[in-house]
């Protein structure tokens, strides 16, 4: 039989500590936004999926854990977005006015080759601004991502923005990119060919050098924008740049998927190595529509990797992840009426409110106090055979080793008063 659990494929991944610190954290920054959260499930419709976020993209044709059961197809989710968007269109959030302003964070699934800092279980947080098309919103999520980062100390990023433009000037750029690259169709490598025909805007984004060089002359999709279309570019560049945000104009930066419209964005860290892209977002207009709302809803928002923030949390150095906090009270108890005792006096505890941990393997009192020290409790109860003779427990305050002998019966109160 197949060992389940194989021992020598440790991998350094972080304490649990560390991820609720990073997702108390993220909420602390989404409160100060006035951005609260929305939780979807894991399971989703396959054809959510494949709707949302595009028949023809990698993710969807070949990323996607999908099975059946029934007559229905479901999938791990890939993505969060488009499951929002879902749970908006659903529950008809448009009807308690306003913008709605959401975050999530929680595990995704995208079947690709693990390799450093990309699995196949990872964790996404996001946020979605929906209703709402101002320049105003687009830099606020721009500015909502930078304040995650900022908050772990992760400064040294780098932000690449474009506009896609609108539903009219995409397809004009589409063709005049298909016109420019098909002479040198020869020049271009196998997924490019076929993205050539079924989806050119991703050929943009192609990490060979050589195939950079060649786009080098390519028409760029800034001068096929409309006027307005420019303008709203321009005002969300304004905005960060009133703010103090600093970008990088990349004209060759395009999501992969057909509903972005307008700006997109991608935050970068060079502590990353090749797998450098932090986070990514921008304008999805015509997301709403796509999955079958009537009306247009216009939104915008940004994705990101909690394992990729992790390793750059690791890299920038003003960055101290907090220590799980200890418990409040440690019971030292040695002798079977003593450990008892122990026991249901740290029920009571607990029930009072105290965090209270003790020893589960009837160690030496040496070494139950060794223990409490490395918790770092402030306070050790210490229950020995004279203790309990005499009905008296020794209670010990580890910052200044001061010890006072409290009768049992009024131990319960007597800690209490300290917490
Ligand atoms: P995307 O939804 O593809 O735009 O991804 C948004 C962010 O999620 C990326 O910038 C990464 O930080 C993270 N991410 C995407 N796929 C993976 C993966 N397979 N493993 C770890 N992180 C990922």
């Amino acid at each position: 039989m197949l060992p389940v659990v194989n021992e020598s494929e440790g991998t350094s991944i972080p304490p649990s500590s560390t991820w609720s610190y990073v997702e108390r954290t993220i909420g602390e920054v989404m409160t100060r936004f006035d951005v609260h959260e929305i939780r979807t499930p894991i399971l989703e419709p396959t054809e959510l999926i494949a709707r949302g976020v595009g028949e023809l993209t990698d993710l969807v044709s070949k990323e996607m854990f999908a099975f059946e059961r029934g007559k229905t197809r479901y999938v791990l989710r890939p993505e969060v977005t488009a499951p929002v968007m879902r749970a908006y269109l659903q529950h008809h959030l448009d009807q308690s006015g306003g913008v709605q302003r959401l975050f999530y964070i929680g595990p995704c699934f995208r079947a690709e080759r693990p390799q450093m800092g990309r699995y196949r279980q990872f964790h996404q947080f996001g946020v979605e601004y929906i209703g709402t098309p101002e320049p105003v919103a687009d830099a606020e999520t721009i500015i909502l991502m930078m304040a995650v980062y900022e908050a772990f100390g992760i400064t040294e990023t780098v932000l690449r923005l474009n506009t896609l433009g609108d539903q009219d000037s995409r397809p004009r750029y589409r063709e005049a990119l298909q016109a420019y690259l098909r002479p040198l169709r020869d020049r271009l490598t196998e997924t490019s060919k076929q993205r050539l025909e079924t989806n050119p805007l991703r050929i943009l984004d192609t990490k060979v050098d050589a195939e950079r060089r060649l786009l080098d002359e390519a028409p760029r999709l800034i001068d096929f924008v409309s006027d307005e279309s420019r303008e709203h570019y321009r005002e969300v560049q304004r905005l960060l740049t009133n703010t103090g945000v600093g970008f990088i104009e990349d004209p060759l930066l395009v999501r992969g998927l057909d509903y972005y419209t307008r700006t997109a964005f991608e935050l970068e860290s060079p502590a990353l190595g090749a797998q450098s892209a932090l986070a990514g977002g921008g304008r999805y207009d015509l997301l709403a529509r796509e999955i079958g709302s009537k009306t247009a809803v216009p939104a915008v928002g940004f994705a990101a990797g909690v394992e990729r923030l992790l390793v750059a949390m690791e890299d920038a150095s003003d960055a101290p992840v907090p220590a799980s906090s200890p418990p409040d009270v440690f019971i030292v108890a040695k002798g079977p009426e003593a450990v008892r005792y122990a026991f249901e006096l740290a029920q009571r505890l607990r029930k009072s409110g105290a965090s209270v941990a003790y020893d589960m393997l009837g160690r030496s009192m040496k070494s139950q106090m060794r223990e409490a020290n490395r918790h770092g409790v402030p306070i050790a109860i210490i229950l020995g055979k004279d203790e309990i003779e005499n009905q008296v427990a020794s209670v010990k305050t580890m910052s200044t080793s001061e010890q006072t002998r409290v009768d049992l019966g009024k131990i319960d109160q007597f800690i209490v008063d300290r917490l």
